[in-house]
């Protein structure tokens, strides 16, 4: 029997209990990550400590030279890789391989050529066994539809030129809806008016779905056109130097001059943290 004098709830159990319900934790959290390189001739170190929490439904842009590990990152958030040091975690877990709720899109579209663009669409969904074939169709049109592409469902994947291949590739991360995005320089090779249209698409896809972004870039526009927020990375090895809030209104025009003054901030930050390097090469 339970005298009247014992607490049913320890302090702890009570604090707890009192606490909302909502989850607080970041999306993601990048927990002090290091990573080496080994090659025959020599190791390279990718990344030194490198800590950054991402927020659920916040667009979040790596920027810096190349070199300075930003792929690197991503593929360990991907879990397409394995850090040295520190952790990674995801939805409160910890990240050891691929999951389809981080999916990734790479500046090189990757699409299989022996299908056509529908098949590279639809293959995204193909592992959500719930949706019967007919929606599956239906999804992957609609996300064809939303890129401009839905006249070329059945085309090879060797007559569109880079552009549309990168907005197949677009279509196909979007299809399977994943909470989270991981973007390696995704536009790089487009040009500039394809490039601007896709700017608009992933600002109001992403607002809609309330997706967790992260986003490769070294161009600085691109990153202040689309983030939250830009984290400022230096090379040799990897570092988050600096981390900029950009709080403009959206969606927002890569054109638009509002977004020059953050991006002169950010630009000179970055050579900021390029001319020490600079002064050791001289000396
Ligand atoms: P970024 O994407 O910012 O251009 P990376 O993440 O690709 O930079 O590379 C960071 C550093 O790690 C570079 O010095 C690069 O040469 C090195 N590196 C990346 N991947 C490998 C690898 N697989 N083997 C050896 N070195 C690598
Ligand atoms: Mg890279």
């Amino acid at each position: 029997m339970i005298s009247l004098e014992t607490p049913l709830l320890s302090m702890e159990d009570a604090q707890a209990a009192a606490r909302p319900l909502r989850d607080t934790r970041p999306k993601l959290s990048v927990q002090d990550v290091s990573k080496w390189f080994r090659t025959r001739r020599d190791t390279v170190q990718a990344l030194d400590s490198v800590s950054l929490d991402v927020n659920d439904g916040e667009f979040v842009c790596l920027v810096g030279p190349s070199g300075c590990g930003k792929s690197t990152l991503l593929n360990l958030i991907a879990g397409l890789d394995r850090a040295d040091q520190g952790h990674i975690v995801a939805d409160g877990q910890e990240v050891t391989e691929p999951g389809p709720d981080r999916l990734v899109m790479f500046q090189e579209s990757a699409l299989f050529p022996w299908l056509d663009v529908l098949g590279n669409v639809t293959f995204g969904l193909g592992r959500k066994h719930n949706l019967p074939k007919a929606a599956r169709h239906d999804v992957a049109m609609s996300y064809l539809r939303l890129v401009g592409l839905e006249r070329f469902a059945h085309a090879n994947v060797h007559e569109l030129s880079g552009g549309m291949r990168q907005r197949v590739a677009l279509a196909r991360s979007l299809a399977p809806n994943p909470r989270m995005l991981l973007m390696d320089e995704p536009f790089a090779a487009l040009d500039a008016m394809t490039r601007e249209q896709l700017y608009g698409d992933l600002q109001s896809i992403c607002q809609a779905r309330k997706k967790t972004v992260v986003f490769v870039t070294h161009n600085v526009r691109e990153a202040v056109c689309l983030g939250d927020r830009v984290v400022l990375f230096s090379p040799h090895p990897g570092r988050v130097r600096e981390q900029f809030t950009i709080d403009l209104p959206r969606p927002r025009d890569i054109n638009a001059v509002e977004l020059a003054a953050h991006a002169s901030e950010i630009t000179a930050a970055l050579r900021r943290h390029a001319q020490p390097r600079a002064a050791e090469e001289v000396a």
